[in-house]
């Protein structure tokens, strides 16, 4: 009986001592993970904070009020970026350090300027992109504040005054097509955006707003959200088209199809900017992923809708409009099923401004004046669309 009992005390002792060697041992063995990258982007409700790595990090965080701060202890770390500080200095972050701790860990320290509700989510390799641990700091009231902003829009709008909601597309995270001379679909369709709002401005009777205002991104399903919340009479989203054959080129524009593309190509298209909520990062909100079953019945009597019949006077309008600006690469819209375009009540079209994969398009959508012309023709084409 002894001899037992001191056996199976042996028995336990020993395999506690492997299970303790296999725990500090197998973080830094087999899930070692160098850090390859750190940055951040800023918006105007958060300040997003991204770490890329070559493995999946494990990782706890904790939060401070006084002084506002969040901690992220990582482990089973190999190596760490050069780069290992930054100054952010946007609304809330001062800046982030990185700093080594030794046996394969490390802490990440993000010196805030008020107090956030943080949300840190990892996104495994996609589309080319690594491991990445995701930390949104999130100003929750600042969120709220600009919903009801949105809200107020549609509230006070006086009769005869039309909202129209300009979507840039892609950003932050997901750059969207890139140029041979590395030109960002992204930063393109941001300025000929912010063009089209300032000449929309312009015009007493429309109101005209942008989903997203700088360099970071919008979940697809958010910027529809936010086209309703403002009531908007027509919605633009904003892109330059991207393709394998760099001899593609010119203008081209799509409506929604919910009952198959109009060809494979649209298909293909609606597939590659769908793409945009895995490569930008999107984490939806578990109440932004319940299913809303009114929702999807609209969504079903879309078809007989006036909203699809007006995208397509409104589709025809822009190609009259960019014919002149630019060559079509197809002389009739198009349709496919891609997520922006999906607000039921809403006219909404998908402008493709140009390939930006073309040498001559991308040369054209880095100047200012071609910029210019997009903007304004597509301005004239909302103004005739309201007439
Ligand atoms: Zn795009």
């Amino acid at each position: 009986m002894r001899e037992g009992k001191l056996r199976s005390l042996l028995l336990n002792i020993s395999s506690f001592l492997i299970s303790v060697i296999l725990i500090l041992h197998l973080p830094l063995t087999v899930f070692g993970a160098a850090i390859t990258d750190i940055r951040f982007w800023s918006a105007p409700d958060h300040t997003r904070v991204v770490l890329d790595s070559t493995d999946p990090v494990q990782y706890e965080s904790s939060s401070q009020e006084n002084p506002p701060q969040c901690q992220i202890e990582l482990i089973g770390i190999t190596t760490l970026p050069k780069k290992r500080e930054l100054e952010v200095k946007d609304k809330y972050l001062h800046k982030i350090i990185l700093t080594d701790l030794g046996k394969g860990k490390a802490r990440l320290t993000l010196y805030q300027k008020t107090p956030l509700q943080t949300n840190i989510f990892t996104l495994k390799p996609d589309l080319g992109k690594p491991h990445r641990l995701v930390i949104d700091l999130i100003d929750v009231r600042q969120e709220q504040r600009e919903r009801e902003e949105r809200e107020k829009q549609k509230e006070t709008k006086q009769k005869g005054t039309k909202i129209v909601v300009i979507d840039p597309g892609h950003g932050g995270e997901d750059p969207g097509a890139m140029g041979p001379r590395k030109t960002k679909e992204k930063d393109i369709v941001l300025k000929v955006g912010k063009k089209l709002i300032h000449l929309l401005d312009q015009q007493r009777e429309i109101k005209a707003f942008l989903t997203r205002k700088g360099d970071y991104f919008v979940p697809l399903e958010t910027r529809v959200r936010m086209a309703r919340e403002y009531g908007a009479d027509l919605f633009i989203s904003l892109h330059a088209d991207g393709s394998f054959n760099p001899q593609a080129r010119g203008s081209s524009v799509y409506c929604l199809s919910l009952s198959g593309a109009s060809d494979q190509a649209a298909k293909l298209l609606a597939d590659k900017e769908n793409m945009s909520n895995i490569l930008g990062g999107a984490f939806l909100r578990p109440t932004a992923l319940s299913k809303d079953p009114q929702l999807n019945q609209i969504l079903l009597d879309l078809m007989q809708n006036n909203s699809m019949k007006e995208s397509f006077r409104f589709a025809e309008l822009a190609l009259e409009g960019l014919r002149e600006v630019h060559a079509l690469k197809f002389p009739n819209y198009r349709q496919a099923n891609f997520i922006v375009l999906r607000a039921p009540d809403i006219p909404s079209v998908l402008v493709e401004v140009a390939y930006i994969t073309n040498k001559e398009d991308e040369r054209l959508l880095n100047q200012s004046e071609f910029q210019g012309k997009l903007a304004q023709t597509l301005s004239n084409a909302i103004s005739k669309y309201f007439r």
